[in-house]
């Protein structure tokens, strides 16, 4: 196998515990190397609102958003939107580089009993031109509920201005199953305004979800 990002060979170590674990073996696909080139977000000190780095209280962004109304999403991120984390978008996303799908699957170990883990999905146009779901494709691995469809809208988020993307409309609609999960973790491949994973909460709550909505995006 080849590191997805800078295609050397990628030498694997297979530790013991792994071995022994009950849970499936999820190896890195990016080489130690250009691992350390995509920044983490540490934890500790990130917003508890949506995930943003360094800010350990709640920003001022995700006040507003309490201020509106938006029960907040707890969001968490794991890495920040730098240089190669644009690029690999940009690849991946804009130029429809599927093969990257799966670069950050050993680090997205999300399944949990009694959390429906539940996709942003793509608009139809959107999926017609790229072939695949973004989305879907980087948390493929895990045990997806596709309990949301989204509607075509006019323009693509990331051709709009930040004032612009405040004001979409809402295109999501949620369907739930009869028995739904008591929490929901929505999954998005990058939080910029919230205004996408806000509108999904709202979806849900719309249908009827009564649980607990939190959120969580590869990037922020
Ligand atoms: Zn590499
Ligand atoms: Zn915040």
């Amino acid at each position: 196998m080849t590191c997805r990002w800078c295609h050397r060979p990628l030498t694997q170590d297979f530790p013991l515990a792994a071995l022994v674990s009950l849970r499936p073996l999820r190896l890195a696909r990016l080489c130690p190397r250009c691992q350390a080139r995509f920044t983490r977000i540490k934890s500790a000190t990130a917003c508890p609102g949506c995930g943003r780095a360094n800010s350990p209280t709640l920003c001022a962004d995700c006040q507003r958003w309490a201020a509106a109304g938006y029960p907040s999403l707890h969001h968490r991120a794991l890495f920040t939107y730098g240089e190669d984390m644009r690029l690999f978008i940009q690849q991946y996303k804009g130029q429809g580089h599927y093969q990257l799908h799966d670069a950050f699957e050993d680090c997205l170990d999300l399944a949990r009993r009694g959390v429906a883990l539940v996709p942003l999905v793509s608009e139809p146009k959107h999926l017609a031109k790229r072939g695949f779901d973004p989305v879907v494709g980087l948390f493929g691995h895990l045990p997806l509920s596709e309990w949301l469809t989204k509607a075509d809208t006019a323009r693509p988020q990331a051709e709009k201005t930040r004032r612009e993307r405040l004001a979409t409309p809402q295109s999501f609609t949620a369907t739930l199953p009869a028995h739904p999960a008591p929490r929901v973790l929505l999954l998005d491949d990058l939080y910029t305004t919230g205004r996408t994973l806000y509108h999904a909460q709202q979806a849900l709550l719309a249908a009827g979800y009564r649980g607990e909505i939190h959120s969580f995006s590869l990037i922020r």
